[in-house]
């Protein structure tokens, strides 16, 4: 349950927070949903959920989420979700400690990679500040209670649930320095597990022969803040007593099942959730988050990310032919159009180098439109300031998120390659290469323009500086159609 007035002072903070960026509408919409949810719900709100069943658009709902993080009425976590059974492996307030490589479920004893743009859920919970704590009731199926140990965007059925219990023998809850006994009679060649979703670990035991008369055996396993202590995994198909003493300091929910590798019926169905990419593509995250610390040591992989490159074409003919203060204007308010047809597009400006921008979007076809959004807007503005153009590359391709001077850039040949394509482009030109083009989407949005007269298509084999292989690239160039 809402301690209303945490609540409602938090409002306030939100309203002034978000004064100009976000609707009034908006964040009263967000009210009701935050005191429903609260009443009936446990897991973390979803922003594409909230956007479908509240009908605002998912733009919107993200700056509102961001602006409530900022408010204190919603905490953000970095999740690694095990895509086998939708597990929440661990969570993080930062995106620091995300693991680099890979990380294991134990659920599924698989291993999972950390790419940004795949497994890693960003959600949102409530401040637990403003939360009365309510014990859940437990019913006759721990499952339903573990609910919270899984991502909030899976569907776990009925039949999945059943499916888990029947595997199960067993689960105690366990206060911190207590001592608790969970007995069993297993079955000969089978592989058990006890494991434990608030120390992420697991043991497992193996049963050899079914010894007759063999006498019960008791293991003495000790809990730690990481995992099991026990020194013999191996069991004889006997009765058997497990004394769990935990170490942990908390309160921890053991649970006793059989083996649960290859189950298919683990398969859990996903709703859409928001990924690390997505996040950091938002401008408004980076802005409202740019001075969060970033470890130095920051390195996770993207495996596709849309990468645009532009530049000012002879800014230094500019620079001399208007003066230093005049020609700095207009490089002022290009970078001001550039910003506004990026941002609305769902792309986000990783930095500027000179008269040179940096931006990165969720897919190429995000990337392509904002890039004839600037070469349009640069076109239309040109007619009132004379001689201006831009150049403009994209690129689609992995990259590596790192930090550098504390705000999370990207690594890479894709980024390398996209920045050569750019250095092709002439004035109010956009390059793009393969990748991008062969997107479906880019390809239908092209052909259409095609026929439609508004875009001439020449293709060329470039060798950019730097990089071994000769690339395909396709040069773009945009004839203005009257509005
Ligand atoms: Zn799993």
């Amino acid at each position: 349950m809402i301690k209303n007035d945490i609540f409602e002072n938090k409002l306030q903070g939100l309203h002034s927070l978000s004064s100009t960026a976000v609707d009034t509408k908006h964040i009263e919409t967000f009210r009701e949903y935050v005191l429903n949810f609260a009443a009936n719900r446990s897991t973390g709100l979803n922003p594409y959920i909230f956007s479908e069943e509240t009908g605002i658009p998912f733009r919107d709902v993200l700056s509102l989420f961001l602006f409530s993080v900022k408010a204190d009425i919603l905490n953000i976590a970095w999740n690694q979700v095990c895509p086998d059974c939708g597990g929440i492996h661990s969570n993080h307030d930062t995106i620091n400690s995300i693991d680099r490589d890979s990380y294991f479920c134990f659920l599924c004893d698989s291993y999972a990679n950390t790419a940004l743009d795949e497994w890693i859920e960003v959600s949102f919970s409530l401040n637990r500040d403003m939360l009365t704590p309510v014990e859940k009731k437990i019913s006759s199926n721990i499952w339903e209670y573990t609910e919270k140990y899984f991502s909030s965007c899976t569907i776990m059925s009925q039949k999945q649930l059943n499916t888990l219990e029947n595997l199960t023998h067993g689960f105690t809850f366990i206060e911190p320095g207590e001592t608790a006994s969970m007995s069993f009679l297993p079955e000969a060649d089978q592989r058990y597990m006890l494991f434990s979703f608030e120390i992420n670990n697991y043991v497992y035991f193996d049963t050899t022969i079914k010894a007759q008369n063999s006498t019960p055996r008791i293991f003495d396993i000790e809990i730690n803040s990481t995992q099991f202590n026990c020194s013999s995994p191996a069991m004889h198909a006997a009765d058997t007593t497990f004394r769990l003493t935990n170490r942990s300091g908390q309160k921890v929910l053991v649970i006793l099942s059989n083996y649960l590798h290859g189950r298919t019926e683990l398969e859990p169905r996903f709703r859409p959730f928001l990924n690390g990419k997505t996040l950091l593509n938002s401008q408004l995250f980076r802005t409202l988050f740019r001075y969060d610390r970033i470890s130095q040591n920051l390195s996770l992989t993207l495996r596709s990310l849309s990468i645009l490159f532009s530049d000012i074409k002879d800014s230094t003919i500019l620079f001399e032919k208007l003066g230093d203060v005049k020609a700095y204007e207009l490089v002022n308010r290009h970078f001001e159009i550039l910003m506004q047809c990026i941002d609305s597009r769902n792309g986000a400006v990783v930095k500027t180098i000179g008269d040179a921008v940096m931006a990165t979007f969720n897919n190429p076809i995000d990337s392509l439109e904002a890039s004839i959004d600037i070469i349009r807007a640069i076109n239309k503005w040109q007619e009132t300031i004379g001689d201006f153009g831009i150049k403009i590359g994209l690129n689609e391709g992995q990259s590596l998120a790192v930090n550098l001077n504390d705000t999370i850039d990207y690594f890479g040949q894709s980024v390398n390659i996209a920045a050569r394509v750019q250095g092709l482009a002439n004035a109010n030109e956009l390059w793009v290469t393969e990748p991008v083009l062969n997107n479906s989407k880019v390809n239908k949005k092209l052909i259409q323009m095609e026929n439609n007269k508004e875009v001439q298509i020449k293709k060329h084999i470039a060798q950019l500086k730097g990089i071994i292989e000769s690339q395909t690239v396709y040069q773009l160039n945009f004839i203005d159609v009257p509005e």
